[in-house]
């Protein structure tokens, strides 16, 4: 079977799938319509298949983390660590509780994917968490969902239920020997419940910080004990993976980057939305897909993975593919896959003011770099925007960035650090001719 037909099956199966409304390319939701989430729907669709094979061929967790592994699957939520290794690290013997947590806080400004594949297809995050859960010998797993979202919870509530009935969830699995009992949570809406260790903090009831790493949560995580997690793509991606083969699955992408990625493409397009690509896809087709810069104007600048990436000039960004390889080349990161398009008429102080006052906003407050870092940045880029720049307000901006970058607990820091340091890096005329503007008329 060629790459190409592999591809081709693979979007025919509407496995790892979402859909937006009209703004989505119509062979990723392949027998997808928004209506059709339900069970019966997911089995029509070969659901719980990948499933039903492990437990009656009588496949091996070593076989299952194996085959994760050569698909070249990467975690999905921004940091592309390999999956299979992550689930290799589970100790497996260890004698009391392990647990398997799904990351939905979706927050990321620009990321709107795992909404949607929790509100279209949410039987399919459900499957994969119980491969996973199969693989790792873990009994009890929660899916901790973004606060704002409340449709998307009950829906999900409501799936579970549906699997919990048909003997896909609870005791003794399809008549097997292996159970698995999965709840949801409800987040609270901060986006600093996304970080990991902050989330399992916000499971545990408490208030979202993120924790001190080492340990990490394979070690030490929800409630002390070992845990896994993994994000709502990750876990979509899976039952295809173990259907078709790990094989089949990384040549659907480009080495080391297997598979295909939804990428939720905003800003100035004129088509924004969630669009599924293998990775590997020049950023121009994806462009191409989301209907080209809005109003036929030209392209400025993209944030390519949310925004705690470092932004791309355009040249930069049409030469790049969409995966974890080329855009780490590139000088930025594919995070979560979100893409903010950003036009010729974009005002990148403007763009970078909003993104400061965002992570200054938005942090927890535990470390003192980050804590005052974030409200310098913004205070010096808002003085800058709003023509009181000073001659040193860029090397000021660039030394509070270097002193927050790699100093803090969590990568939220980085987050706050990097676009600054980005955007002075690409557009640092933009800067100057705002000070200079500044010291003539002062
Ligand atoms: Fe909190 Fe920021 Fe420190 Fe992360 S880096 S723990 S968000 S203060």
């Amino acid at each position: 079977m060629t790459p190409q037909q592999v591809l081709s099956q693979f979007q025919a199966t509407g496995v790892q799938t979402c859909f937006h409304g009209r703004h989505i390319e119509p062979q990723i939701y392949a027998g997808l319509d928004g209506t059709n989430w339900r069970l019966k729907d997911y089995e029509a669709r070969d659901g719980y298949k990948a499933l039903r094979k492990i437990l009656s061929e009588g496949l091996t967790q070593d076989q299952v983390i194996a085959t994760v592994k050569e698909s070249a699957l990467r975690g999905r939520g921004g940091a592309g660590f390999p999956t299979g290794l992550k689930w290799s690290f589970m100790p497996r013997q260890f004698p009391g509780q392990k647990y398997l947590v799904c990351n939905s806080d979706e927050g990321e400004p620009g990321t709107c994917k795992d909404r949607d594949i929790l509100q279209y297809n949410p039987h399919i995050v459900i499957e994969g968490m119980i491969i996973a859960a199969f693989a790792m010998g873990i009994s009890v797993g929660y899916n901790y969902i973004h606060g704002e979202i409340f449709d998307t919870y009950d829906r999900f509530e409501e799936a579970l239920e549906e699997a919990r009935a048909a003997g896909y969830l609870g005791n003794n699995i399809m008549g097997s020997t292996f159970s698995f009992q999965l709840h949801a949570a409800h987040g609270f809406g901060a986006y600093i419940c996304g970080e990991e260790t902050a989330l399992l903090e916000s499971l545990e009831g408490k208030k979202g910080q993120p924790r001190f790493k080492p340990p990490f949560p394979a070690s030490f995580g929800l409630y002390g004990k070992p845990t896994t997690i993994n994000n709502t793509e990750t876990f979509a991606a899976v039952p295809w993976i173990i259907r078709n083969g790990g094989q089949a699955y990384l040549e659907c992408g480009k080495p080391n980057n297997g598979g295909t990625k939804i990428f939720s493409v905003s800003g100035d397009v004129e088509m924004p939305g969630n669009y599924e690509i293998p990775l590997g896809t020049p950023f121009s087709k994806l462009l191409e897909l989301a209907g080209g810069v809005r109003g036929g104007k030209k392209l400025k600048a993209v944030i390519p993975g949310g925004s705690s990436s470092p932004v791309l000039p355009a040249d930069i960004m049409m030469s790049c593919t969409m995966d974890y390889d080329s855009i780490a080349k590139a000088g930025s990161m594919l995070g979560s896959g979100a893409l903010i398009v950003m036009d010729e008429t974009r005002d990148m102080v403007e763009s970078l003011l909003r993104l400061s006052y965002f992570y200054m906003h938005e942090s927890c407050g535990q470390c003192t770099p980050c804590r005052e870092g974030t409200g310098w940045l913004w205070r010096v880029v808002d003085r800058i925007q709003n023509g009181h720049g000073r001659q040193a307000d860029i090397d000021l901006l660039n030394s509070v960035a270097d002193n927050i970058q790699g100093r803090t607990i969590c990568a939220l820091g980085d987050a706050a650090a990097m676009p600054v340091r980005a955007m002075i890096k690409h557009f640092r005329h933009e800067f100057e001719a705002k000070i200079q503007k500044a010291t003539v008329t002062s």
